[in-house]
Parts: structure tokens; sequence; C-alpha cells
């Protein structure tokens, strides 16, 4: 199959979205990695963007919360290439009400091929790539096949 590149630049479009019972560990992670984090664009659904704001007084741009349908938005900035990098970590012992959102935001991830942490000891090991400073070519299927396919 026939690839197509998408440039990801110095500094990244990071989205981050914490369910509530993992909220506090995103925010111990983000003040554990404030430095790092500063110099890219941030953003996250709405109670997660406003607890980093105010505990960790960092500028991020707020979506609508997850239920409401934040994780659609950050699903559909992921396919617009407006989002370039999600920490997503999601609750793996609740229901959440919005579980087919949850499913699909992973989903969109992954059709983009952008980097996804869903838990600390990941987002760890991403946060301390040498590639997260540096330009990047994400590959990508050549999706005009698919959009282009014969349809009888
Ligand atoms: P929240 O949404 O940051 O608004 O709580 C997170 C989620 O449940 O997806």
């Amino acid at each position: 199959m026939i690839h197509k590149t998408i440039e990801m630049k110095h500094d990244k479009k990071i989205a981050l979205v914490a369910h509530d019972h993992m909220k506090r560990d995103l925010l111990e992670w983000a003040k554990y990695n404030l430095i790092l984090l500063r110099h890219h664009s941030l953003y996250a659904t709405g109670t997660t963007g406003t607890l980093l704001e105010r505990e960790l007084g960092l500028s991020v741009n707020k979506l609508q919360s997850g239920p409401l349908g934040g994780d659609q938005q950050v699903g559909a900035m992921i396919a617009e290439n407006r989002i370039d990098f999600l920490i997503f970590f999601w609750d793996p012992l609740e229901p959440q009400p919005h579980d087919p959102d949850v499913k699909a935001l992973l989903r969109m991830a992954v059709v983009w091929n952008i980097p996804i942490a869903c838990n600390r000891t990941s987002a760890d090991f991403m946060i301390s790539s040498p590639l997260m400073d540096e330009e990047y070519e994400r590959i990508l299927p050549d999706y005009d096949e698919y959009r282009t396919r014969a349809i009888k």
C-alpha cells in the first residue's frame, strides 16, 4: 500500500484528557513534566483543562467536557490534523456514560497514527523521547485508495 506523510512540527499540539478517577494522576504527571510541556500547544476536555490551568498555571485550549462532546471534538481535531499527540488517561475500572465516544477517540488516534499514552508510564516514555522536540514525518496509509474505492 502507498503511504503518505504528515509533518509534526517541533512544538506539538497535545490533547490531554482524563476521566474523573484519573485526573489526580494526570495532574501529578503534568506537574512533574511542566517544563517539558510548556512550549507545546495544549488542548484538553473541559474539566481536565480547567484543572490544568487552575492547579498548574498552564495555558490550555479548553473544549467541551468529555461527556458533553469533548472527546468527539478531540477526535475531529485529530482527523483535521489539528491535534498530533494524545495523552488520554481513561478509567479502566468504571463504565462511562460516553463510552462510545471514548472508543471513537481511541480509534481516531489509530486511524491517523498519532502517539497516544493511556497511562503514566507510557506518557513518561513518550514525553522524554528525543522526538518530542524534533520535527517528525508521521506515516499514514494513502486513504485516497479508500476514498476512491469502487462502490457497486
Ligand atoms: P472532562 O472530560 O475533562 O471534561 O472531565 C474527560 C472525559 O471524560 O472524557
